[in-house]
């Protein structure tokens, strides 16, 4: 039978053991309503109250500066739209992001422009690294907020975030960074990093999908997203989803503490890349260091990445065009095109991304595999026909 290997963890992740027995307590026995003033509902509150003050923990804030919400999509749109409105009300009506950032931020901000607001698309190098003077640039007295990803979930280029709060700041202007890809594979501490605020998703780090959390700075008031009943101190509506957020909490904890072990899945990920790399007409996408742990994101010349993704899926590997949510349409991916790839090359990138549970076997198997792939689709290629006419002509 042929091997699995599971290298999307980019897209999602399996959700741990560890995590699973959490959960599943939960659904078991703690299914009260922590709103409710009785046993029951007593021991759902103190299950979140928990959680939240050892997510509060890892992450250097106090629980108090925790929200729980639905997803890494939810609290995107929640920190841009609350900040966004709040800030208009003074003479602030202009956002500052990035031309790389997942569609949960970029589809936000068009939703702002349509109601009057101004959005400034900040460019990247080669490498995908924000481009700080333009950025500099862009930030006014006028800006009501800066976003800007700390890691790429397509190309896995980590931003200087640090850098990027100073220039918020200093004209006054709010700092938020969706750090969906990020954590787990870099230490966050939200003081020490200076962010108003900052957004996570459950399923990215083992946890299952539909929780996320927006971090918002005490003191800092933006507009709620969701209306409701007295939850998350009034300003996200809903009943808590006790299990999810216990989940969350295990994984978080799990993830934070596995950062020392990243070393052998960057091992991993660098004996991939100069595999995939002897390949010829291929080119890694991204920065060489500044990248995540286990993103690998190749182009390959004169191919589709659709094909080469369902060959590897033949072959019990499942990978990625890049962003999961984009690869159902055709448009070639927005990270590659802002980074230079030529509209046709960047039809031909894949993403493999790794977690702790790949092993080396793994690597050993994709590097079998992918080759020979690559080759097949280039055979029947008049675009690569055309690269081997002119090889023999220089010769
Ligand atoms: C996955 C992802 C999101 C969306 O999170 P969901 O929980 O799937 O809504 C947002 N930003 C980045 C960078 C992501 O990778």
């Amino acid at each position: 039978m042929a091997r699995f290997v599971y290298a999307d963890n980019a897209a999602t992740t399996a959700p741990s053991p560890e995590v699973i027995s959490a959960m599943s307590s939960v659904f078991e026995t703690a299914w009260g309503n922590p709103s409710s003033q009785h046993s029951k509902g007593y021991e759902a509150k103190e299950l979140v109250d928990g959680a939240r003050a050892k997510i509060a923990k890892i992450l250097g804030c106090s629980a108090n500066e925790i929200y729980f919400t639905s997803c890494g999509t939810e609290s995107d749109n929640w920190a841009i739209k609350g900040a966004a409105y709040r800030m208009r009300k003074k003479g602030r009506d202009h956002i500052v992001t990035t031309k790389i950032e997942h569609h949960a931020v970029l589809n936000t901000c068009a939703a702002l422009e349509a109601e009057g607001f101004s959005v400034t698309y900040v460019g990247v190098d080669e490498q995908g690294r924000v481009l700080l003077d333009e950025l500099r640039e862009a930030v006014t007295e006028r800006t009501a907020l800066v976003s800007v990803m700390y890691a790429n979930n397509e190309i896995g280029t980590l931003q200087p975030i640090d850098e990027v709060v100073r220039i918020a700041h200093e004209k006054g202007a709010l700092a938020f960074t969706d750090a969906v890809q990020a954590i787990g594979n870099v230490e966050i501490n939200v003081k020490e990093l200076g962010v108003d605020m900052l957004a996570l998703s459950g399923h990215k780090i083992h946890a299952p999908k539909g929780i996320g959390l927006l971090y918002v700075r005490k003191g800092l008031s933006i507009t709620n997203l969701i209306d409701g009943g007295g939850q998350e101190r009034r300003r996200r509506g809903g009943t808590e989803n006790v299990a999810y957020i216990v989940a969350l909490a295990k994984a978080l904890e799990i993830a934070t503490e596995r950062i020392p072990e990243l070393d052998r899945v960057r091992a991993m990920r660098d004996r991939l890349i100069e595999g995939l790399l002897a390949i010829p007409y291929s080119k890694l996408n991204g920065h060489p260091t500044e990248r995540l742990a286990g993103n690998v994101n190749i182009g390959f010349e004169c191919i589709e990445g659709e094909s080469i993704l369902m060959w590897l899926d033949m072959a019990g590997i499942c990978a990625s065009t890049g962003s999961a949510c984009s690869s159902a349409s055709l448009e070639p991916s927005h990270v590659l095109l802002a980074i230079g790839v030529p509209h046709e090359k960047a039809h031909g990138s894949i993403r493999l991304s790794l977690s702790h549970e790949n092993t080396d076997e793994d690597v050993d198997y994709i590097l079998e595999t992918l080759p020979p792939i690559i080759e097949r689709l280039r055979k029947m290629s008049p675009l690569w026909e055309e690269i081997e006419r002119k090889e023999r002509l220089t010769k």
